[in-house]
């Protein structure tokens, strides 16, 4: 045990309720990104020059077998082979145990529910890579994409997935993409629908009740489904408090006095 885990401890021991918003920083404290970014993605992160495997997604690709041979590689070492090697999700789990929990997350890597949270209990806001949709916008289907994306991962070679194997719409026969939230079009299917149900129904039946608002490792990109969201319920729920952990620098949760606690911290001690 140590101090962060001392404090979420008595912190999530006081509450009736617990929303955590898990940002990137629980997957980048969970695994090695680096490794990942010298070691299998390195032909891509070298050559586009990005050092945030999620980022790479959006890279300027020169064509659908290099945006597959990029997007089945990471997918398969993050979904499918990842793993939480420094115990993090672990950990948080253990924290969370007996104690009335839901989940919103802007990882796409299906982590959460890889370790052991209850699937029920989880919205996937930003979407799951593991899952595909088509580019266009006529349908709000998705497909659970693990058998393409290994065979696409098993293909590529010199940066390139096998471009006989690039998936295509079955509807309109038009390219698809990761089911991810970025500027395109985001199917906001049966999944996604169900799961916003879930999480809403969670806010509404605990709105009275001490609700602790848990961000952890959430950056500004995502920060309309987790950081200014919490801090927006936090201030119209009576009795919710709000904690950010955060390793990069964070502003004050000035505006909510009484109810915040800002931590500054890596969220891998959670593991130690
Ligand atoms: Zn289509």
């Amino acid at each position: 045990m140590n101090s962060m885990t001392d404090t979420l401890r008595s912190m999530i021991d006081e509450a009736d309720a617990l929303l955590i918003g898990a940002g990137g920083g629980v997957t980048s404290a969970a695994m090695d990104e680096k490794a990942l970014i010298s070691g299998v993605l390195s032909p891509w992160a070298s050559k586009y020059g990005f050092s945030d495997p999620y980022r790479g997604m959006f890279a300027p690709f020169e064509d659908a077998a290099e945006f597959w041979g990029y997007i089945s590689t990471l997918a398969n070492a993050v979904c499918f082979e990842g793993r939480d090697e420094y115990g993090v999700y672990s950990a948080l789990r253990f924290l969370t145990e007996g104690k009335d929990t839901f989940v919103i997350t802007a990882n796409t890597d299906g982590m959460l529910v890889r370790n052991g949270f209850d699937p029920k209990c989880v919205f996937e806001s930003y979407g799951n890579m593991s899952y595909l949709q088509c580019a266009g916008s006529h349908s709000n289907e998705i497909t659970f994409g693990e058998d393409v994306l290994k065979c696409l991962a098993a293909s590529v070679r010199d940066g390139r997935a096998d471009a006989s194997l690039v998936p295509l719409c079955p509807e309109c026969k038009g390219a698809m993409v990761p089911w991810v939230r970025s500027s395109g079009f985001f199917a906001e299917c049966g999944k996604f629908c169900t799961e916003y149900e879930r999480y809403d129904a969670f806010l509404r039946s605990h709105s009275l009740k001490r609700m602790l608002l848990l961000e952890l490792g959430a950056g500004m990109e995502t920060a309309g489904v987790i950081k200014m969201n919490f801090r927006r319920l936090c201030d119209e729920l009576p009795n919710a408090f709000y904690c950010s952990v955060n390793i990069m620098g964070e502003e004050t949760g000035q505006d909510l006095q009484g109810k915040s606690l800002i931590i500054r911290g890596d969220l891998r001690e959670l593991g130690e």
